[in-house]
């Protein structure tokens, strides 16, 4: 395939002889949408805390926000999680939206609290993949300067006194 670039547009030769046109140009929109029930969870994220939700019929714990109770259809209330949890199950991401691209490769956890029915997804920071492991122990940090975002919370590595790393590992 022959390649013509000019300034801003390229024309791409297609297999029956026409020429495909591809432009460049800058692109910006400000999207403006509400969080509306939301809200408090994201406040909260910039306070350092972080919200789920619990069934106000069958007390079911989410460890997220949600309106109502997938098991029962009743409303839920806010409820404080523990700013400390364990490895359910995480991944590494070699590829990402357009937001955490530049980061790539980043790792998300499922993170699973005690007490608490389903578990958070969030980033691992300062952690090794290598080092990663189900049931390990992780801390909630909040960004100082807070975007509203998801990203506003991340979770990294909590010490675990008298656990070797190779132990660590094993479990
Ligand atoms: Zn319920």
């Amino acid at each position: 395939m022959k390649e013509i670039k000019r300034s801003g547009a390229a024309i791409f030769s297609s297999k029956d002889g026409g020429e495909n046109l591809v432009i460049a140009y800058p692109y910006k929109i400000d999207y403006i949408h509400s969080y509306a029930e939301d809200s408090e969870f994201f406040l909260g994220l910039a306070k350092g805390k972080l919200l789920g939700s619990a069934c106000k019929k069958c007390n079911l714990k989410y460890g997220t926000p949600r309106g109502h109770c997938m098991r029962c259809g009743e409303e839920t209330r806010w409820m404080e999680l523990p700013l400390e949890g364990r490895v359910h199950s995480w991944t590494t991401c070699y590829f990402g939206s357009e937001e955490f691209l530049k980061e790539t490769p980043f790792n998300l956890v499922l993170v699973e609290f005690q007490g608490v029915n389903t578990p958070f997804l969030s980033r691992l920071a300062n952690a090794k993949t290598q080092d990663i492991y189900i049931g390990m122990k992780v801390k909630a940090q909040f960004r100082k300067n807070p975007k509203y975002s998801v990203s506003d919370v991340y979770f990294v590595p909590a010490p675990e006194p008298g656990r070797l790393a190779h132990e660590q590992r094993r479990r």
